[in-house]
């Protein structure tokens, strides 16, 4: 299903133009406007889903799949120097198109960019209170 509110639906069912990079039946991916580094792109599935929580399991698993071709495929091209594969779920994740999608960004020595976060040092109680509360 497309909904007619979601930019990354027309994108990445042709409505709206877009630089792509690659579209099969069930995804488009396409170059981001507001890259983090040069070739910075975009894996789109094309049937409306907000997030991981909502996308089937043949999506996730077939983006998971298209990821490592585009990353193979790209590295090849752009000679980066690393590969960074990142999706954000939620306002507080950092996602601000509520379509899901995974971001391919070629990474390149001195790029200047900083993908990462600040560790923190729990102690192993408090690890372990997390660890029970996740497996129950
Ligand atoms: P998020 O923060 O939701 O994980 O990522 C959204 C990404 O979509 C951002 O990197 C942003 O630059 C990109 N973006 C937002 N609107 C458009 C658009 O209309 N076209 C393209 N190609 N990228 C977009
Ligand atoms: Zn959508």
């Amino acid at each position: 299903m497309i909904n007619d509110n979601c930019i990354f639906c027309k994108i990445a069912n042709g409505v709206i133009s877009s630089n792509t990079l690659y579209e099969d039946e069930d995804f488009r991916v396409i170059l981001d406007l507001g890259p983090a580094t040069k070739g910075h792109a975009l894996i789109l599935p094309k049937e409306h889903a907000a997030n991981l929580y909502e996308i089937s399991d043949d999506i996730a698993s077939k983006t998971m799949l298209l990821a490592k071709k585009m990353a193979a495929i790209m590295t090849d091209r752009l000679d980066c120097d690393g590969f960074n594969l990142v999706q954000n779920n939620g306002e507080a994740a950092g996602q601000t198109v509520m379509h899901f999608h995974m971001h391919l960004i070629p990474r390149y020595k001195d790029d200047g960019q900083n993908i990462l976060w600040v560790p923190s040092k729990p102690s192993q109680e408090e690890l372990e209170d997390i660890k029970n509360k996740i497996i129950k």
